[in-house]
């Protein structure tokens, strides 16, 4: 058997951090500090804990490889999280079963355990086909508990800005929920 060699666009060789600092010519300028980030993944906001390097003597920042493999595994973390809050929160709404939901969505009942237990990623092109469908439904969901509640409507109504909004929204056709 052929072995495999291993690909990769990454460095093999791990990023130093020279203890000087790259700004200011400081010796021994780093500390580590914890920082709130908002960082993207998959297209959604997290807010993360992450470790930085700054300066004592100026505003630089810097991350070793290892700081930023810990910001992954932390943005990844937080990603999972949401994913289960997300879908959690989409089933309560629609009332739905696992079982229902299962196949309302056209994904396996693995797939939903492993988002429901909030360990790991789902891959990424499932993701994307289930929070797509789940925000068209939830929308929809939005507009007929907006038609069932005249008050909600009409602050609605209030806070949009024209009357082609208006009547767009009376144009919609309500449909059975589910
Ligand atoms: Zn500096």
């Amino acid at each position: 058997m052929k072995k495999r060699t291993r690909k990769s666009n990454r460095p093999q060789v791990e990023r130093q951090v020279s203890s000087t600092c790259h700004c200011c010519a400081t010796k021994d300028a780093w500390i580590e500090n914890k920082v709130l980030q908002e960082q993207e993944y998959r297209g959604e906001m997290h807010q993360i804990h992450v470790n930085v390097l700054t300066c004592k003597h100026c505003p630089a920042a810097t991350t070793t490889h290892q700081q930023d493999e810990n910001a992954l595994a932390e943005l990844r973390h937080a990603h999972v999280l949401w994913l289960k809050d997300y879908v959690a929160g989409a089933r309560k709404i629609f009332g739905l079963t696992v079982r229902a939901f299962e196949a309302k969505m056209a994904i396996s009942s693995s797939t939903i355990s492993r988002i429901s237990r909030g360990e790991k990623l789902v891959d990424a092109s499932t993701e994307k086909l289930l929070v797509q469908t789940l925000s068209e439904l939830l929308t929809s969901h939005a507009y007929q508990t907006m038609a069932s509640q005249p008050d909600v409507i009409k602050n609605h109504v209030a806070t949009w800005s024209s009357k082609a909004d208006i009547a767009e929204y009376e144009g919609i056709q309500l449909a059975p929920c589910g």
